[in-house]
């Protein structure tokens, strides 16, 4: 039987009169990429924490591959790379001390330091430089290099992209690729929703410590059922007409164009009737609801799971 990478089950963490996690449970799956989104405070770096055997739960039960992460013996640490939200280095070591540094701590070879820094961006140049001198890009991406030592089966990484230019994000998210496809699981916290949408294989959001919905972008937009938005613009002089075959509300917005927002069962009904004569139709856009979008409705609509 495969067992979930990570595994809570009714999980509550107060912190005194503060209860941070109001009983959580999912699992993580082997390969699989999971966005944890929520507002501040909505409690993701604790579910982190939990994980990581940093604070123990006030109730429930964490199983990280198979292990207690808070008990004293928690042998599959080394497996474990995180990527905390702030990244706080001794500014005196160079990035190769630094990764051989956490490696010693980590208890796992620094034999590929120099490889983990070419693969996040920082040559033999920056390798050898003090961290003082690095720009904050520069320091995310040496905590990158350091949550991957000891080639992590279960990476915990929060707001990672802070700090990243849209180049170095997409190298960030091509590097998240190829570790998925070698079955590394990925938790990736963070405010970014739209760099998230074709990246996450799955989203679990959070509100004030509960779990207000979790599964795919699909599954939660046929849960929202949040209509789809189409654009569309005709040849001038096209004969148009508003459409028959659904009721939809058909808005100019400039000359020959009209938006409108469709029911996800009549969409294609309505496509179909919309683009009759194509040569008529000079521009058609279809938006699904955005990951913003659901996140908005969710958070309305209180808890929904898949
Ligand atoms: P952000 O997006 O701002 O990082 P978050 O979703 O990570 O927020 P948490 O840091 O997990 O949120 O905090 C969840 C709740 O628990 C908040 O109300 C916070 O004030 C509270 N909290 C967190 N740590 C402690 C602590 N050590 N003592 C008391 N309360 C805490």
């Amino acid at each position: 039987m495969m067992h979930p990478t990570v595994l809570l089950s009714g999980v509550v963490k107060r912190y005194g009169e503060v209860q941070a996690i109001k009983d959580i449970s999912f699992a993580l799956n082997e390969g699989e990429t999971v966005a944890l989104v929520g507002h501040n405070g909505a409690g993701k770096t604790t579910l982190i924490k939990l994980m990581l055997g940093l604070i123990r739960p006030s109730a429930g039960s964490i199983k990280v591959m198979g292990e207690d992460p808070s008990s004293g013996d928690f042998s599959v640490r080394q497996r474990l790379g995180y990527l905390p939200e702030s990244v706080a280095f001794h500014m005196a070591l160079t990035g190769r001390e630094t990764l051989a540094f956490y490696a010693r701590l980590k208890r796992v070879s620094p034999s590929n330091s120099m490889d983990l820094l070419e693969r996040v961006g920082l040559g033999a140049a920056a390798a050898d430089r003090p961290v003082r001198t690095y720009s904050k890009g520069m320091r995310q991406r040496l905590g990158l290099a350091q949550a991957l030592l000891g080639e992590p089966r279960l990476l915990l990484l929060d707001e990672p992209t802070s700090g990243l230019d849209p180049a170095l994000r997409r190298r960030f998210y091509d590097l998240l690729s190829e570790l998925r496809a070698k079955g590394t699981t990925i938790l990736l916290s963070s405010h970014a929703l739209t760099e998230l949408e074709d990246r996450a294989d799955r989203v679990l959001i959070v509100n004030d410590g509960v779990a207000i919905a979790d599964g795919t972008l699909d599954d939660l937009r046929a849960l929202a059922r949040l209509p789809t938005r189409v654009s569309v613009r005709f040849r001038h002089g096209a004969n148009i007409r508003s459409p028959k075959s659904v009721a939809v509300a058909w808005k100019p917005t400039a000359p020959e164009t009209f938006e409108f927002e469709v029911a996800m069962e009549d969409k294609i009904t309505l496509l179909k009737e919309v683009t009759a004569n194509p040569d008529d139709v000079v521009m058609l856009h279809v938006n699904e609801p955005s990951l913003d979008d659901l996140y908005a409705h969710f958070l309305n609509a209180g808890r929904a799971r898949v």
